[in-house]
């Protein structure tokens, strides 16, 4: 059989699974418990108002009436009606309900996405970026041959301390352009005019900006988007992934969603075509979607209890975040993001690389990063935490950092 050379070309494991290897190498020896602030898992447990439509569409499901068989293909509308009320109408975006597309993450659209361009189209991350959206366009055969840590065909906008992590537009002509606000890894913001800034040159140079947003809802201040169609003209050039992942803890539940304007077009063999609706026609041949209950779930997550709900938890997340930023600029180190953000980025002090750094932390903290080298080059010298963990034990793992640096 002839397999995916791609594929078989696409370098070392996944990044977090070299991590849990040397964390699972190290544990047996480990003096103390290890605390993990490395991957972006979340760690509270689903609020009441989910667990209990969880139940309600469990139960409904077993009645002969409340049967559901396969979903819809873009998911229910109640969902899409609930997310387009919630999450939208109070940015002053208007947006159709088949507009809104169901999905079981964030993670499977974010890769799934190019598909919509041609086998050939260039794209465009920023570094450090995660992972997923680089290896799903390598696997895929977009980005040419890997060679000295770079792919061929791949168009990387660095962001560091000089450019205050905000990339430069790319020099040459793409096709897609990921961008992730706030960030991961970085934990940084966009302003309004920066992301119009992109906005202004996806439009110009017809560019498809694919704009993950993940983390909206660590963003504390009204004047940050929250969404790039809050910038006029988005609607022309822009994908947004949202994810109920991070915002009410839905990482082992999996319910996401991809709004794919349908003022968006782009052409093939010259004739215009609409996003939207070459996205339908691949979603009704490649997924049968998200489960009732989940979906059930998830609608509950953005009714008025549970949005309070699910808000007091991320308000936990982001005071962790806060700890850590306060802690470590305390410590004299330099560190970036924390504030829109469930994750901090710390430079990593006495020029250490960062899988040093890392491994310097585990073996003598027991505490467990993320290497920023394992996001894209422009990573080297910086680590990730997240304030996912309980504040306990991020108090504690910020005490035994300091002690060891
Ligand atoms: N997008 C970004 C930027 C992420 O950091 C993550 C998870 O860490 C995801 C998407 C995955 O989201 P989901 O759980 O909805 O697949």
């Amino acid at each position: 059989m002839r397999l995916n050379p791609h594929l078989a070309a696409m370098p070392g494991g996944y990044l977090f699974g070299e991590i849990a290897r040397r964390v699972q190498a190290y544990e047996p020896a480990a003096p103390r418990p290890i605390i993990r602030l490395g991957i972006g898992d979340v760690t509270q447990p689903l609020a009441p108002a989910i667990t209990q439509a969880l139940v309600d569409a469990a139960r409904e499901m077993g009645t002969p009436e409340g049967f559901h068989g396969y979903p819809p293909d873009q998911g229910y509308a109640f969902l899409r009606r609930a997310i387009i009320d919630a999450d939208y109408a109070p940015l002053g975006v208007g947006l159709e309900l088949d507009e809104v597309f169901i999905t079981d993450g964030a993670k499977t659209d974010t890769s799934a996405l190019p598909e919509l361009l041609a086998a050939d189209a260039r794209v465009a991350v920023t570094d450090p970026v995660y992972p997923a959206y680089v290896d799903a366009n390598a696997m895929a055969g977009r980005l040419g041959h890997y060679e000295k840590g770079a792919w061929s065909r791949l168009v990387t906008l660095p962001c560091h301390a000089d450019n205050a992590f905000v990339p430069e537009l790319p020099r040459e002509r793409v096709d897609l352009l990921y961008l992730c606000y706030p960030n991961n890894p970085t934990g940084t913001v966009l302003t309004q005019a920066q992301l119009a800034r992109f906005v202004a040159y996806a439009l110009e140079t017809d560019t498809l900006i694919l704009f993950d947003a993940a983390y909206k809802a660590y963003i504390t201040d009204p004047a940050i988007p929250r969404s790039i169609y809050q910038i006029p003209g988005a609607e022309r050039v822009a994908v947004e992934c949202c994810s109920f992942s991070k915002s009410a803890g839905f990482t082992g539940t999996r319910c996401a969603y991809t709004v794919i304007p349908k003022a968006l077009q782009g052409r093939v063999d010259g004739r215009m075509v609409s996003l939207n609706a070459l996205w339908a026609r691949r979603v009704a041949c490649r997924q049968n979607g998200v489960s009732y209950p989940v979906q059930r779930a998830a609608a509950a997550a953005l009714s008025p209890a549970g949005q309070a709900q699910v808000a007091a938890q991320v308000q936990a997340y982001i005071d962790n975040a806060h700890a850590i930023v306060a802690a470590l600029q305390g410590a004299g180190l330099e560190v970036f993001g924390g504030i829109h953000a469930p994750y901090v980025w710390l430079r990593i002090p006495g020029g250490q690389s960062a899988w040093d750094f890392f491994d310097h932390l585990l073996h003598r903290a027991q505490v467990v990063g993320t290497p920023g080298s394992g996001f894209g080059p422009a990573g080297e010298g910086y680590l990730r935490l997240t304030a996912f963990n309980t504040a306990e034990r991020t108090r504690e793992a910020l005490a035994r950092i300091l002690a060891v640096l």
